[in-house]
């Protein structure tokens, strides 16, 4: 039981097969790396200017994109032309983003919805 005890100690820092074994399942939640994934591309994102090299975290600006025109023409051939084929272009979720660099203003990249 002790060398077991030696072994997980060890183990919590690196991940080891044959401890894996031996922990079983409820020891195993140690071992357990949690990812925290971000919403790619439409939420403001910490990192590195290309133009001032400063560490930023990016202002987000929403523009009308291809899913937007395409969503505003299928109301419009669905029936909806007395202005509310125009709803698209009141919805952010349904536009592109374009990141800003804070600092020097100048924009890093734009992330697409199509
Ligand atoms: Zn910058």
């Amino acid at each position: 039981m002790k060398i077991i005890q030696n072994i997980l100690e060890i183990c919590n820092k690196h991940f080891c097969f044959r401890c894996e074994i031996k922990m079983g399942r409820r020891n195993r939640q140690k071992n357990t790396v949690v990812v925290v994934v971000q919403e790619q591309g439409f939420v403001p994102i910490r990192m590195v200017c290309p133009y001032c090299h400063s560490k930023v975290l990016t202002e987000i600006r929403y523009k009308d994109g291809l899913l937007t025109y395409i969503l505003c023409c299928g109301l419009v051939l669905f029936g909806c032309w007395l202005g509310c084929c125009l709803i698209p272009f009141c919805v952010p979720s349904l536009k592109d983003v374009e990141h800003y660099c804070p600092e020097c203003g100048e924009l890093i990249y734009t992330t697409f919805r199509i």
